[in-house]
This record gives structure tokens, sequence and C-alpha cells, in this order.
């Protein structure tokens, strides 16, 4: 590392996954994930499954003794996608009622913790008791399996007619329609993703009858990656690591997740 660039030989750091210019009009606010010449590891550019990465110094964020290789490795994209769509939007309040759509993975799991922390009452789905039943360990309120019960009904059910204030769908064009449904009048719905298609009926007509707001996010700013790894000094969050793979066998890790047995991160390791 450069002199200036406040980081020490030997240290233990993470990469902030999207490598951003530091220069461009974004930048300059405080915006990168709206970086002109953003590049992310895995999409835009090399670095991930690597045991060497070369990045630029303001990249790369020191990390808590206490946080190990492997959560470290685990922790950038889904608690940082999570706390965008927590705070960095429309910030929830204490008290409001969120459902995640499909928990299990990275994102959905980091959004539960963050909720939780910031007071809000957590109601999830999976068509997996067991992953409910872990995702009631970490700390959600309630659980709806979407397998044999109708995400929007239980979700009103729950909430004396009233629907969600917040909904976090990742899952996409499977769902979506839950989603419009379960949400309350001026509930906010947050996609981070749309793992199962990108192509829903849009349902119009229940958004602005209902004045539904849609949030679109993805990734974070380093002022929120700085605010989320105040919270990992204090020990007060950590990634949910589904299992550990040597990169050899990246390959099963890659079916684990294809097949969606995963309760959160799959970690790649390189002895
Ligand atoms: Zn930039």
């Amino acid at each position: 590392a450069d002199a200036d660039s406040g980081l020490t030989r030997g240290q233990r750091v993470l990469a902030f996954p999207s490598e951003f210019c530091g220069r461009c009009d974004y930048c300059l606010a405080g915006q990168q994930p709206y970086c002109r010449n953003i590049s992310i590891i895995g999409e835009q550019r090399h670095g991930g499954f690597a045991e060497y990465l070369s990045m630029k110094a303001h990249n790369f964020v020191p990390i808590p003794d206490d946080l190990s290789w492997h959560e470290a490795a685990a922790l950038p994209v889904g608690h940082l996608t999570a706390w965008r769509q927590v705070f960095g939007k429309h910030p929830v309040v204490a008290g409001e009622t969120m459902l995640i759509i499909g928990i299990g993975g990275g994102v959905a799991l980091a959004t539960l913790q963050l909720a939780k922390i910031a007071g809000c009452r957590v109601i999830v789905t999976s068509g997996s008791d067991e992953k409910l039943a872990r995702a009631r360990d970490l700390g959600a309120d309630e659980t709806i399996n979407h397998a044999r019960e109708v995400i929007w009904q239980r979700v009103r059910e729950m909430t004396d007619g009233r629907g969600a204030e917040v909904v976090c769908d990742n899952v996409g064009a499977a769902t979506w329609n839950q989603s419009l449904r379960a949400a309350g009048w001026g509930g906010r719905i947050m996609v981070v993703g749309a793992t199962t298609g990108g192509q829903p009926p849009a349902d119009l007509q229940r958004i602005f009858v209902r004045q539904l707001q849609i949030f679109g996010s993805t990734t974070a700013s380093m002022e929120e990656c700085r605010q989320l790894m105040r919270l990992v000094a204090q020990g007060r969050v950590r990634p949910v690591i589904d299992s550990v793979y040597p990169l050899d066998r990246a390959q099963e890790a890659f079916d684990r997740l294809e097949r969606a047995e995963q309760f959160g991160k799959i970690v790649l390791d390189i002895p």
C-alpha cells in the first residue's frame, strides 16, 4: 500500500466489492454506488475467488481482530446491500413491520439482522420449515411457509389487516404480486434483486391506489460501509456462514447454491 493510504503492510482488511474512481461527481458526493466508472468484482472486473487482488487503496477497509477471514469474506456484498435497503433509502422506524421474502440467502439474512437491531418486527418467508426455524433463532418474529400458506393473506392476518410497512423482495417475478399485496397503505417495497426474473406484471392500479413506494437499491456507499463496520466492531453483526468449501470444490458450492439449500453465505477457502 502507498504510504499515504492509511493502510499498513500486513494489515487485515476486506475489499469493498465495487471499485469506484473517487473522482466523478457521484463519488465526490459520497454516492459510490452511482460511480460513472464503477467496476464490480465478478461482474466488470476479476478478483473474486482469488488469493491476491489489486485494487485502489480506498477500496480496502480495515477489519476487527476478532472477525475471521471467512466472516470477512462473507460480509460485504450481503450486508452492504442489506444496510442500504434498511437504512440508506427510506430508513426504517422502530416498531415497523418488515416482510422479508425468501429467508436463507445472504442479503435476506443480513436484512433480518439489521432490521432487528433497528427495532422492527420482522416476518420472513421460506418454503422450508427448517430455514424458518433457524430464522426464528436469529430473531425473526413471525414466519410464513410459502409452500402451504399465501404470503399476503398471512401478513394481513399478522398485522390486523394493515399489511407490512416495508417489504424486501429480491426474489422478483415469482413473488412480486405477493409483495405488492402484502404491503400496507403507503408501504415501501425494496427491490435489491430479481433472482426469478425481472418482468412480473406491474399491477399499477394497486401501486397508485395503495400509494406504494418502490425503491431500487444495490450495494452501498463507503459511508454506509463505515457505519456497518462500526456494528461489526461492536460484535453486534456477524454474517451467517452456511458452509465452507475449498476452492477446488467450488462447483459443489455452486450446486448447493443452485438447489437453494443454503442458509447463509457459502465461503470458498483458498488453503
Ligand atoms: Zn466515481
